[in-house]
């Protein structure tokens, strides 16, 4: 990590704890023009790795910031006061461990915050029989509740309401669709083309993590050959 990565690091601390949350601080990165080490755009779960990472606080002490001798409990940031070290291109990135602690406090707090904002979401979500009951294949989040146009009701993956095509590619199914399944657990909805026809495939959420994608299965056997398709009616529906 470069001397340019090391500032991206200690500015993403600092922001944090001017209260900037995760996200914004991300959309900032963007602004700026900073690209994540793969060349990406900067995601919250980006930027929270980065906080909660134990390296930045390393074995080297920085000292952009020290605690003053007759303030124990405060940290300021070391404008000559103390001495500093320069971060050559081959030294580790450094986030004083003051810093670094105090942003796992902040982190720990907000965490507790959002978990009683959560439970308001919950009653918010559950306002319709399959809220939180529908996944998105692509993303593994719920599908949100709309109403589209003429009072038409359709379900659409909530990361590609919020974040766009680019995050997810989505999925959409008209409530009409799902009048008439027995949905008692979480579902995966897929499109699946059976016969040029489209179609919905349902997935318990269960079965879909374990790989379990659809009513038919073929079974390999150990020379390799495979089985004839064995028809194995899961917990799944292709509704025709
Ligand atoms: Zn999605």
């Amino acid at each position: 990590m470069n001397r340019k990565e090391a500032e991206i690091v200690s500015l993403t601390f600092d922001l944090y704890l001017l209260n900037v949350g995760s996200s914004r601080i991300g959309e900032l990165l963007d602004y700026m023009g900073v690209k994540t080490v793969t060349g990406t755009t900067w995601e919250s779960g980006t930027i929270n790795g980065m906080l909660c990472n134990e390296k930045y606080k390393g074995d080297f002490h920085l000292q952009k910031y020290y605690t003053p001798e007759n303030k124990r409990n405060h940290t300021r940031k070391n404008s000559g006061e103390v001495q500093s070290y320069y971060i050559s291109e081959n030294h580790e990135p450094i986030v004083s461990p003051e810093i670094w602690e105090k942003v796992q406090e902040v982190r720990e707090q907000r965490k507790r915050d959002r978990n009683i904002g959560q439970d308001s979401t919950m009653k918010f979500q559950n306002r319709y029989p399959l809220s939180g009951m529908l996944i998105c294949p692509y993303c593994g989040k719920t599908l949100r509740r709309r109403q589209v146009y003429k009072k038409k009701i359709q379900w659409l993956c909530s990361t590609y309401i919020e974040k766009g095509v680019k995050t997810c590619k989505g999925i959409r199914i008209d409530d009409a669709e799902l009048q008439g399944l027995n949905i008692t657990e979480q579902t995966v909805i897929e499109e699946v083309v059976k016969n040029g026809k489209k179609h919905y495939c349902y997935t318990s959420k269960a079965d879909f993590d374990c790989g379990i994608r659809n009513s038919t299965v073929s079974a390999e056997i150990e020379d390799g050959s495979v089985l004839s398709s064995v028809n194995r009616p899961r917990r799944t529906v292709i509704k025709l």
